[in-house]
């Protein structure tokens, strides 16, 4: 997916600029709710139908669709705002002159505030992209007759990663990148070596306990990048099974995915053959 689209959109405030604008999105499709704080419980649902019908009439042109336009007044006011939680879009539409006292919600630094008239032309383009990007880098120690398990595939290999659980130096930096980019901390806040509980643990559960995370947060992998670092041994054979087992992991098309390896020219630790690091770099959106 590449933009995230504008569905639902609150408007706070039914009077003049509130209605116009209700109308105005109406007919670029989105679905639209309205609400008022003017009033008991009692009436506000009137007040939002007789001002969004006054604004209606008044129209040069017929409303496309008056359904979209959803008066969300329900007569109690904590239940109108958990209605509609998910929108996508907040608009104040509430006149100073009124001269009530504003309560505040939460909301997102991409809500977008309407004052002049001019606003509305930003509405024209609604999309926009919502993306997190995120990167890491993980070094494990190679020891003869370990297993080796690099993207969660066994790898044949005298030496094998060392480590807290199986070592999947690929699978560890993957889930940093997420982390990062979700800004939930990093892999050792979840799975510290200090707790026998992850003792030779695979790494594949630590993927699939983070992307139930940002699933929760509703984000999604965009594309990742990979990069092995090592001297030995020779991945070319493998590269491909590595890529399609994390596609698999992170239910990612091909596209979406790279896998690429690189050495040290035989320099450092890593060249010498006493490990091998991991980079990883990862793009979430919001949906
Ligand atoms: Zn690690």
């Amino acid at each position: 997916m590449e933009n995230i689209i504008i569905k639902k959109v609150l408007i706070i405030g039914s009077g003049v600029m509130g209605s116009r604008i209700a109308c105005y999105l109406s007919d670029v499709g989105l679905s639209v709710f309205l609400l008022d704080i003017i009033g008991n419980d009692k009436n506000r649902n009137s007040v939002v139908n007789s001002n969004l019908n006054k604004t209606i009439k008044s129209r040069p042109e017929p409303l496309l669709d008056k359904s979209i336009v959803h008066n969300i007044t329900t007569g109690n006011i904590i239940d109108d705002i958990n209605k509609i939680k998910d929108c996508d879009w907040i608009i104040e539409a509430v006149s100073e002159k009124e001269n009530i006292k504003i309560g505040t919600i939460d909301g997102n630094l991409l809500n977008h505030k309407i004052t002049f008239e001019n606003d509305l032309v930003a509405l024209n383009n609604l999309n926009y992209e919502s993306n997190f990007t995120g990167i890491s880098s993980d070094v494990h120690r190679l020891k003869k007759g370990e297993i080796l398990y690099l993207g969660g595939v066994k790898i044949p290999s005298s030496k094998g990663l060392l480590g807290h659980s199986d070592g999947d130096v690929v699978l560890h930096a993957i889930c940093d990148a997420i982390l990062g980019a979700s800004s939930n901390g990093d892999l050792g806040k979840y799975y510290p070596s200090s707790n026998k509980k992850w003792k030779n643990a695979s790494s594949k559960l630590f993927l699939k306990n983070t992307l139930d995370l940002i699933k929760k947060e509703n984000k999604q992998i965009k594309n990742i990048d990979v990069q092995i670092i090592l001297q030995e041994p020779k991945l070319v054979n493998y590269l491909e099974l590595i890529k399609e087992n994390i596609g698999k992991l992170l239910n990612l098309n091909s596209e979406n995915i790279n896998v690429k390896v690189t050495s040290t020219d035989k320099l450092g630790l890593i060249g010498s053959g006493e490990g091998i690091g991991t980079l990883c770099a990862v793009n979430l959106i919001k949906l």
